[in-house]
């Protein structure tokens, strides 16, 4: 292993069902891919209620809780996804943008591409603790891939 993997952290990412419906994976894909950092799982899900509630478990006592619930699982699925790299929690919140998209950075994803806070298009870790709860909630051990992309000591 190269001396870039260091500082590796990994975060969980989702396009929510508005952008897969709305046929933004592919835009979405490639802000992280094209930044630098490492795909180390994807696949679409159809979330039932106790994983999307799980997920969200740390906001049960909101008002917005059910609404939240009900767009997860609306029936159409969304993209979850692993990504792999220097600082990639922090930066994934930032290619994602603010919660409410009329306070989101307009080069983000929320700020290019969405309108209200419950139709936010995408999810990512806000922390370490939440990325390493998410991603085993998520993803099976088996479904994570491990190799080194060839860009990476350009890159990290
Ligand atoms: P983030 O997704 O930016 O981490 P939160 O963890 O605070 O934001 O909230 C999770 C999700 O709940 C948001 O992305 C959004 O879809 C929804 N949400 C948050 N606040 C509201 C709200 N006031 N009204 C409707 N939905 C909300
Ligand atoms: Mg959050």
């Amino acid at each position: 292993a190269g001396t870039y993997k260091t500082d590796s952290e990994r975060s969980f990412v989702m396009i929510k069902p508005d952008g897969v419906s709305r046929q933004l994976v592919g835009k979405i894909v490639s802000r992280f891919e094209e930044r630098g950092y490492k795909l180390v799982a994807i696949k679409t899900v159809t979330p039932s209620e106790d994983l999307a509630k799980e997920h969200y478990s740390d906001l049960a006592a909101r008002p917005f809780y059910p609404g939240l619930v009900k767009y997860i699982t609306s029936g159409t699925p969304v993209v979850a996804m692993v990504w792999e790299g220097k600082d990639v929690i922090k930066q994934g919140r930032r290619i994602v943008g603010a919660t409410n998209p009329l306070d989101a950075d307009p080069g983000s994803v929320r700020g290019q591409y969405a309108v209200s806070v419950g139709r936010n298009l995408i999810h990512a870790s806000d922390s370490f603790e939440a990325a390493t709860k998410e991603i085993g909630l998520w993803f099976q051990q088996g479904e994570l891939s491990d190799y080194e992309p060839v860009a990476w000591p350009w890159v990290m």
